[in-house]
């Protein structure tokens, strides 16, 4: 049986196989993490909550691609937008 702390569920388990060829169990940590809107606050939608995407994976898939994608929100872009049209 591995060790106490490892017998908790607020680890994640993952099935690994190892150089070796056996499959092994690898407990890592439970991450979580939301981006949220510099203006309004609320969750940012097509950014990623698992952090092994954020830190490993291509920008592309980390934020929207338009302006200000991954800092404002939506509707608090087209806001700014016209606010900045009409000033
Ligand atoms: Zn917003």
């Amino acid at each position: 049986m591995v060790r106490p702390a490892l017998r908790s569920r607020s680890k994640r388990r993952v099935w690994r196989r190892v150089p070796g060829g056996k499959v092994k169990v690898f407990y890592e940590r439970n991450y979580v993490y939301e981006a949220y809107c510099a203006v309004c606050g609320r969750p940012l939608g097509g950014v990623p909550r698992d952090i092994r995407v954020i830190r490993y994976g291509p920008k592309t898939a980390k934020r929207p691609e338009r302006p200000y994608g991954g800092v404002l929100c939506s509707t608090c872009l087209a806001t700014a937008i016209k606010l900045s049209i009409r000033s």
